[in-house]
Parts: C-alpha cells; sequence; structure tokens
C-alpha cells in the first residue's frame, strides 16, 4: 500500500477548517481535509448567523464573500429592553460605522464548500478522523477509515470535542464555567424580517430575538440550567416569547417553529492550542455562550492567524513576530480569553444573578438599564462595546498575499 501523506491534515470542514484549507491551498500548500459528517448534514445545520465586520472583510480579500454581501444584510442596531424601555443601540455609529453582516452559517459553510471545491480543493466527507499518534519524528498520523495517513502538521478544527486536542501528549484542557442557566433555542419561520437583534432583559428570564433571513428568525428562551426540553411545549414557548420579548404589532412573531433545542450554556478556554505539529483553531480551543455572537467569529480569526503563520513557517520564516507557531498560539489563547470577557459582561448584563429573591429584582433590573443606557450613550463605554460587539480592525493576511501590503495585523483590543 501506498504511504499516503500530505502536509497540512485539517480535522473538520467547519468554518475555521474550511477557512484555512483555502487560503492554505490557494498559497500552494498540499492540504486534505477530512469531516465526519455528509456534505449535506454541513449544509444544512442552521448555528450562527451573525458575521463580525473584520470576518467579512477578511473572506472577500479571497473571494469568499461574493454571496454573502449579495444576499446578506448589514445590521448596525440592536434593541435592549428592560422594565418597558426598549434602547436603540446603534453601535454602527457608535463604532464609527463598523457593523454586522447577517447571513446563515450553513449558508457560508456552502460558499465555502463551494468555492474550496472550484479552487481544485477537495474535502473528505463521511470520513471522521478515528485518532491522531505522533511518529518517531514527532510528525502527526492520522487514523482514517482510508487508512493511516502522514502530515507535517495537523489541525483540530473539529469543534468543542476535539480528537486532535485529545492527543495533545499533556492535553489542553483549560478552564470553564457552566453557567446557571440554559437557553432554550428556536428558530422560527417569520412574517418579515427582524429588523434588529432584541435582547430583552426580564424579571422571568432573558429572551433574544436574532435576525437570520428574510422569512426565518432565531429566538431564545433563558430556562433554569439543566431543563428538560419536554417541560417546554408549543404554546409555552410561543407565550413567554411574546410575554419577554414584548411583541407588538410592528414585530416578526414567531410563526411555525421549525427547530427547537436545549443550548448547555458554557463557556471554555484551553491551556495550549499547540503541542508540537498539533495544533487547534476554533471551537476545539474555547467555546463560548451566542450571547455576543463570537463563536463562528473566533473560529475565523483562529483560521486567518494560523494561515498566515503556517505559510510562514513553511517558507522558512517566523510568523511574523519571532516566536512562529508560539506566536499564533499566544495571540489567539489572549483573543478567546477577550472574546470570553466580553461576553461573560454580556451575559451578565443579560440575566438577573441565579437565586436572588423576587423582592430584589426591580433593584437588580433597574441596576440593568442604567448600564443599558451608558453602552447605548456616545461616550467611551458606547464605543468600547460597539467596536468589540461589531468586529471592528483586520484579520491578519498572509505575509505573501498582495493585499496584506500594508500589513492588516490583528492586535491588542480589536485583536479578539
Ligand atoms: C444555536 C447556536 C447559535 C450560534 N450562534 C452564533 C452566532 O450568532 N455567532 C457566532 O459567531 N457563533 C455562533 N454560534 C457558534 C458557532 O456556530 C461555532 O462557534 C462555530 O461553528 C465554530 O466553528 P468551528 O469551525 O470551530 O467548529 P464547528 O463548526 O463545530 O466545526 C467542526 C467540524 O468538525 C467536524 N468533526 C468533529 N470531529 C471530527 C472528526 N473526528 N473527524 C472529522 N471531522 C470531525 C464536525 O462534524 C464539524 O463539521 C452558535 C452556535 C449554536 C449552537
Amino acid at each position: 500500500m501506498t504511504r499516503r501523506t500530505t502536509t497540512v491534515a485539517i480535522v473538520g470542514a467547519g468554518p475555521a477548517g474550511l477557512v484555512l484549507a483555502h487560503v492554505l491551498h490557494r498559497a500552494g500548500v498540499a492540504v486534505t481535509v477530512h469531516e465526519r459528517l455528509s456534505r449535506a448534514a454541513v449544509e444544512s445545520a442552521a448555528r450562527a448567523g451573525v458575521l463580525e465586520h473584520r470576518v467579512v472583510e477578511y473572506l472577500r480579500v479571497f473571494g469568499l464573500a461574493d454571496r454573502l454581501t449579495a444576499e446578506g444584510e448589514r445590521h448596525g442596531r440592536c434593541e435592549i429592553s428592560c422594565l418597558g424601555e426598549r434602547v436603540l443601540v446603534d453601535y454602527g455609529a457608535l463604532s464609527g460605522g463598523v457593523r454586522h453582516w447577517v447571513y446563515p452559517q450553513q449558508l457560508l459553510l456552502r460558499d465555502l464548500i463551494a468555492a474550496y471545491q472550484q479552487a481544485g480543493g477537495s474535502i473528505a466527507f463521511d470520513r471522521p478522523v478515528l485518532g491522531v499518534a505522533l511518529d518517531a519524528d514527532g510528525r502527526p498520523v492520522l487514523d482514517t477509515a482510508d487508512g493511516p495517513l502522514h502530515a507535517e502538521y495537523a489541525i483540530g478544527c473539529d469543534g468543542a470535542h476535539s480528537i486532535v486536542a485529545a492527543a495533545f501528549p499533556d492535553g489542553a484542557d483549560g478552564p470553564g464555567r457552566r453557567y446557571p442557566y440554559d437557553w432554550l433555542t428556536v428558530l422560527a419561520r417569520i412574517p418579515r424580517p427582524v429588523e434588529q437583534i432584541r435582547y430583552a432583559v426580564h424579571a422571568d428570564g432573558f429572551a433574544g430575538m436574532m435576525p437570520r433571513t428574510a422569512d426565518v428568525g432565531r429566538f431564545y428562551l433563558e430556562v433554569p440550567a439543566g431543563e428538560d426540553q419536554e417541560a417546554w411545549d408549543e404554546r409555552r414557548i410561543r407565550a413567554e416569547l411574546h410575554r419577554r420579548l414584548e411583541l407588538d404589532g410592528g414585530d416578526p412573531a414567531p410563526g411555525a417553529l421549525l427547530e427547537t433545542g436545549m443550548l448547555r450554556m458554557r463557556g471554555k478556554v484551553a491551556d495550549r492550542m499547540r503541542a508540537g505539529r498539533l495544533l487547534l483553531a476554533g471551537d476545539a480551543a474555547h467555546t463560548v455562550t451566542p450571547s455576543g455572537a463570537k463563536g463562528l467569529n473566533s473560529a475565523v480569526a483562529d483560521a486567518a492567524d494560523l494561515a498566515g503563520t503556517l505559510l510562514a513557517e513553511l517558507s522558512g520564516g517566523d510568523g511574523g513576530d519571532g516566536d512562529g507557531l508560539d506566536g499564533y498560539q499566544r495571540r489567539r489563547l489572549d483573543a478567546a480569553w477577550q472574546t470570553q470577557e466580553f461576553s461573560e459582561q454580556l451575559l451578565d448584563l443579560l440575566h438577573l444573578p441565579a437565586g436572588l429573591p423576587p423582592a430584589e429584582r426591580g433593584f437588580a433590573l433597574r441596576l440593568r438599564l442604567e448600564r443599558i443606557r451608558r453602552i447605548a450613550a456616545p461616550g467611551p463605554e458606547g464605543a468600547a462595546f460597539a467596536l468589540a460587539y461589531a468586529g471592528a480592525g483586520e484579520l491578519p493576511l498572509p505575509a505573501m498575499w498582495p493585499s496584506a501590503q500594508g500589513g492588516a495585523v490583528a492586535t491588542g483590543a480589536t485583536g479578539r
């Protein structure tokens, strides 16, 4: 049997894996992508839908955002309601023009897969990687249904239960938090598009309404941690959404419920994203709650940094700041913690503390209203929230990429 080899073996065809594969492949690197699910399954799972400004700008450079920018919507405002007051946060204005794009994750994945294949790349769908070992030289060997695959580098873009992370000799596990509540998630048909994200801070629990497409919206309801989904029939879901979101005649009320689920609310950051020639990107290294819409965006930001760093490494460089792949790990772990901190602040704002006596809820809500008004007002707090929320700044382009002249580098507050 011939020995199967590649330069970069990517495990997982989610946003992180596909963006990384695309950039490396376009730069002439031999790449393999293994995905355990079928193409149809990857292209149909509805998850994220709110894309940061800098992520879309990065995708544009590689011609990966044509459909997204043609069919997606730009959003620069959200509402946060509390105690009957609906506060408009015009983060597009507060940030000086930085806005989100709204485009469902499954459509983005469809576009990324098509573009990768068009560029001559191929993805092994229905091909889980069963294990990763290291040979005598510390090079990864992937166990696949087609036999062993020998690689120079193996990249775990394989989500929260990463098989690549499991192969780190000293483990990758880092600190995590299980929140004292969960979110019931609903995907529903809507009669007209959700104009802007609405976060409802409510005595009975948070509720959220997020745009997805012209006729589908994403809704969230805070429920007690570990809640059984069976406890929530359709009537109860509708009633709570109407009550907490204070839906009125002007709002797109949820029609047919297309999908409901329970999101167990957790945050986690790995202790490391590199062990020799094994690397992690995206959810494989960090999971964040959807409160600030950061999961998919962080995954692409990891992929962008790793693509440039690997290309520099493969061409004998150092990845830009002298410490090669260790620099990737350092930058992206810092960014992961910044993202967790941003999302945690938002969660604190959106939820009342667990176990708060009913008599004290009015006080806690009124404090939150103060904070919401501060975020919505011009000034340092409003600007800081707006820039982080919409994803200001730029993701780093590979040094040799033509549009990288001028040096887009993700650092500091905008490196999240
Ligand atoms: C309900 C919900 C709403 C969300 N909303 C948002 C949002 O609004 N904005 C946002 O930014 N994020 C959001 N997220 C988070 C976002 O979807 C994830 O953070 C993002 O998909 C992470 O991308 P990834 O490429 O790291 O991992 P994934 O998308 O999880 O991709 C990993 C891939 O690896 C494959 N895989 C796993 N193990 C193996 C193996 N052994 N062999 C081969 N393949 C394997 C999996 O099948 C999968 O396709 C949401 C998530 C959920 C669940």
